[in-house]
């Protein structure tokens, strides 16, 4: 067949390519940040939405600011990521209140700051227990449905520090390069499942988490910046909404850097 004569899709089909209207998402994190923006934009694209944080309030909080500003659903659960029977109970209680899980976005975290000799055990533990293992519990509980529908795209946030190397950070910078690989692995698993999986990779956000940087700290992110700035966290809702939704078709296995430039220097 000759260029001029393959169908191009529909304008219509072309035109609902962000869409996830009908779809349901599943935010971890979405007390705070980047998790609380990204509910909100994939809300505001047309999905309902499960908001877990292991503090409650915060997730009631995110939820009621969907359902007002979005008029999608919005169901708060409690659930602490690194905890097995606490994600049992929260895909669960997804599925009996919404139905299914279509999109399921790991993104709790948190981050320590400090010199390899003064890293405890117990800190090396936090940050392993809720990025990665938090990652792997959340992605094999959603799995178990998702392979049952064939269909459904994951969505690891990851970092720049999971691609690049910074001081001061080497448990976390190795538990994002955990994720990162993880997303490959199980995005080659469960293509024929219909199961995309990928990493959104973002640089310096301003959220409360980077906000715990000393002064100086911030500074020198901002001075060595190509955009001269910290991104915003609504700067994540793009790149989420397109993994999510049908945009990204023929993408999985991915790491999607959004960093402002940070990781081209
Ligand atoms: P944030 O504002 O601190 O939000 C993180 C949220 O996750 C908080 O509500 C936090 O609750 C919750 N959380 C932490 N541990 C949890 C657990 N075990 N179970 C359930 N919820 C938990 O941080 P953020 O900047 O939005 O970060 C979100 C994600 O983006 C993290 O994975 C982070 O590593 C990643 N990231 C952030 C940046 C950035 O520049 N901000 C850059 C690259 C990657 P608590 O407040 O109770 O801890």
């Amino acid at each position: 067949m000759s260029e001029a004569t393959t169908a191009l899709p529909t304008a219509e089909s072309v035109r609902k390519l962000h869409d996830l209207s009908g779809r349901i998402a599943l935010v971890t994190g979405a007390g705070s940040g980047l998790g609380r923006t990204m509910a909100w934009g994939l809300a505001c694209h047309g999905a309902d939405l499960a908001v877990v944080d292991r503090d409650i309030g915060l997730a009631r909080r995110c939820a009621e600011e969907i359902a007002g500003g979005s008029g999608r659903r919005a169901l708060a659960i409690e659930a602490d990521v690194s905890e097995e029977g606490d994600v049992s109970r929260a895909v669960a209680g997804a599925l009996a209140e919404l139905g299914r899980i279509d999109v399921l976005v790991n993104n709790a975290g948190h981050n320590i700051r400090k010199p390899l000799i003064e890293y405890t055990c117990a800190e090396f533990d936090s940050l392993y227990a809720v990025h990665v293992r938090g990652t792997f519990l959340f992605s094999r509980a959603a799995v178990t449905h998702m392979r049952a529908r064939r269909s459904g795209s994951i969505i690891n946030i990851a970092s720049i520090l999971g691609h690049v190397a910074a001081r001061n950070v080497a448990p976390y910078a190795a538990a994002k390069g955990a994720i990162i690989q993880m997303t490959r692995v199980l995005a080659l698993e469960l293509a024929a499942d219909g199961i995309r999986v990928n990493a959104l990779a973002p640089g310096y956000i301003d959220t409360p988490l980077t906000r715990q940087h000393a002064p100086e700290v911030r500074r020198q992110i901002t001075s060595t910046a190509p955009l001269g700035r910290f991104g915003e966290p609504g700067e994540l809702i793009g790149p989420a909404v397109f993994l999510a939704s049908d945009a990204a078709s023929f993408v999985t296995g991915a790491s999607l850097i959004v960093d402002g430039g940070w990781t081209a220097q």
